[in-house]
């Protein structure tokens, strides 16, 4: 009889393909790895050989230029690949440019790896396709039923009202360089913001690689030029970290936000003073985390990380066996770094 875990199973680097011999996002150098994501919690570099979508291929070309993999193979969504024994696809996961879900498929069975996903609709990449699987892999970031995230519109109009109240004050926007903030901006345009966006440092050439992937910002300035423009009434997105930093006192009384999941909790919002909480996420809800299950309705949900607790009780209660794999090495991103 074969088991699921022939297929995969969760080693010390990450979730292992026995029949295809690859890793899936391995958080140690190995010979194979199949990338998710661009994040560095998934996406490292030192792999012998990297198969990905070219968006994401792009994006770790980024972060530590071309050599970061000995070869690198991309695959479109939906394109089929046979790794040894095994067909492996890519389909979209709905969480920042390029993401991915893999499709395994061998001996009758099929395992789904969503990496890390969302439900809602995102202007920088395709929705979440859903694929029926034996085992559906889940991570569980937002999995506490007190995790339900507000819609994005409510969100930005809270931000744009504020902008409007407090003309004379820099917004400083805390967002993920990542995903989040290219996320932001356009939903900023689509809410009609049509003023020019100033972004931190860091960001410039992520913003660059969205664009040249066919997502356009509109008119973006650096927030770090000249020392003596003090930006009132302006939006600045810069990296979580800066809002509260010395690098935000250059700005005209500036007023903090960050933009992120954890902001339902006003504790961690007011250890942050980030006066601006606003709840935007890239990562499944409650709602969406238990939809998602009850959609796909698996024979089995493994969970990768996170609060896994109360996702794999809902599970259980609903009829579908589920397991904690406990992975290392994931989950630093959302705003907290
Ligand atoms: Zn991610
Ligand atoms: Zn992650």
């Amino acid at each position: 009889m074969v088991r699921f875990t022939d297929l995969l199973r969760p080693t010390e680097a990450g979730l292992y393909c026995p029949p295809g011999d690859f890793h899936v996002d391995p958080v140690r150098p190995v010979p194979h790895a199949v990338i998710t994501h661009g994040h560095g919690d998934h996406a490292r570099q030192g792999h012998g050989a990297v198969l990905a979508t070219a968006e994401t291929l792009s994006i770790m070309a980024a972060r530590w230029g071309e050599g970061f993999a000995g070869a690198a193979q991309s695959l479109r969504y939906g394109e089929n690949v046979k790794h040894k024994d095994v067909d492996v696809k890519l389909v979209p996961a709905g969480h920042i440019l390029g993401s991915a879900q893999i499709v395994l498929g061998w001996n009758g069975i099929r395992i789904v790896v969503s990496g890390d996903y969302k439900r809602r609709r995102d202007p920088t990449c395709p929705p979440f396709e859903p694929v029926p699987s034996d085992v559906f892999v889940t991570e569980a970031t937002f999995g506490l039923p007190v995790f339900r995230h507000p819609p994005d519109g409510e969100e930005i109009q809270k931000l744009l009202k504020s902008l409007r109240q407090f003309p004379e004050r820099t917004h400083l926007v805390g967002a993920y360089a990542l995903g989040k903030a290219q996320r932001l901006i356009c939903l900023l345009r689509e809410a009609g913001y049509d003023q020019t966006i100033y972004v931190h440092g860091a960001m410039a050439t992520l913003n660059a690689l969205y664009e040249r992937h066919g997502v356009a910002l509109g008119k973006l300035a650096p927030a770090t030029t000249d020392k003596r423009e003090r930006l009132p009434g302006r939006l600045v997105i810069a990296p979580p970290s800066a809002i509260a930093d010395k690098w935000a006192r250059r700005f005209a009384d500036p007023l903090p936000a960050l933009a992120s999941g954890w902001m339902r909790v006003r504790a961690r919002a007011r250890q942050r003073h980030v006066e601006l909480p606003l709840i935007l996420s890239d990562h499944a809800d409650w709602d969406e985390l238990t939809g998602t299950v009850a959609e796909l309705a698996p024979r089995e949900v493994w969970i990768t990380h996170g609060n896994e607790e109360a996702l794999l009780r809902w599970s259980q209660l609903n009829g579908i066996a589920a397991r904690a794999l406990d992975l290392v090495g994931y989950g630093e991103e959302e705003g907290e770094s």
